[in-house]
């Protein structure tokens, strides 16, 4: 059962697109309009959309509490206590992986509810406060691990880290071992694969903690399906951080950004931006078709629907 958890405000109905190049035309629908589904939040995150039970489901950090939202019901709790849940994906049998700050640990939600742990530690030290996470066709899990949720005990528990630094890790899908993939970012933050999973992108968002530190994706070759290499920069992101992206089916970037969403072709070109009045965190693709854009955004949760649909994880290997 859903429970009300505060109204939807009123979006701008003025146009949210500032096209850049003309490629851009493409790829939204001119008359369509950001809708604001949820507010009330104190920072939302980690959107993911529900094909089985057609809702999306999202974090508000701070009220350390996970939300949902569908069309029929409107918005409700989905789990509160969430131990300071962040940032959330599908595995390929429809359950959600999750980052815990509070335990600083990646999770699965079984079927039956049940709370699975998959990492906690690095060579015997606690991981930071993993922030967000992505699933591979062969069932692999990525993730990054900066200290935002130790920082303060605003969005987690404050601690020290354990580690002394913030990786990216790989979860092997068959033996659950743990592996160190990206060891050179300030505060690896968003990441996600390109369509045919032969990329992997992900965003340091080190500006948080430094003026002149990084706020950039970076590009890796995924080679033998389980390293990266390459990490030239693929973006910068100006204003502000891509905290989270995800790619269309034609393999555009659609990230966060200080002033919005900003649309990057896989060339690298900004194509254009959808204009937000509250700063961007996270995106994904949802919707019965797929091509709906449901955008975390400070205290709320917004919608667009978009020309172009989500990117769709290729089939399992085997
Ligand atoms: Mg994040």
């Amino acid at each position: 059962m859903t429970v009300p958890v505060a109204p939807a405000i009123a979006a701008p109905a003025v146009s949210p697109y500032l096209h850049i190049d003309a490629r851009f035309r493409r790829l939204v629908i001119g008359t369509a309009r950001l809708d604001c589904l949820h507010t009330g939040s104190r920072w939302t995150e980690g959107p993911v959309w529900l094909p089985a039970t057609q809702e999306l489901v999202w974090s508000d950090i701070p009220n350390n509490r996970l939300l949902r939202w569908s069309e029929g019901a409107g918005a409700g709790v989905f789990r509160q206590p969430s131990d300071f849940n962040n940032g959330n994906t599908l595995d390929r049998e429809g359950r959600i992986v999750g980052c815990l700050h509070g335990a600083r640990a990646v999770v699965r939600t079984e079927h039956d509810g049940s709370i699975t742990t998959l990492a906690s530690h690095w060579q015997g030290k606690r991981l930071n406060s993993p922030n967000d996470v992505v699933v591979k066709s062969d069932g692999s899990i990525w993730f990054t691990d900066p200290d935002y949720g130790i920082n303060s005990d605003y969005e987690g528990y404050r601690a020290d880290t354990e580690i002394g630094a913030c990786n990216v890790y790989r979860i092997d899908g068959a033996s659950g071992e743990l592996a160190l993939v990206v060891g050179d970012m300030e505060r690896p933050n968003g990441l996600a694969f390109s369509p045919d999973e032969s990329k992997l992108y992900i965003a340091d968002t080190g500006q948080t903690h430094r003026e002149d530190g990084p706020h950039h994706i970076r590009e890796f070759d995924v080679t033998d399906g389980q390293r990266l290499t390459g990490g030239r920069v693929f973006a910068t992101i100006d204003p502000g951080l891509a905290d989270g992206f995800r790619l269309d089916e034609r393999g555009n970037i659609w990230t966060s950004a200080g002033d919005g969403v900003h649309c990057y072709a896989p060339d690298g070109a900004l194509l254009g931006k959808i204009l937000m009045p509250e700063v961007v965190s996270n995106v994904t693709f949802g919707g019965p078709r797929g091509n709906r854009l449901f955008i975390t955004a400070t205290t709320s949760l917004y919608a667009v629907y978009l020309a172009v649909n989500g990117a769709r994880r290729p089939a399992s290997p085997g």
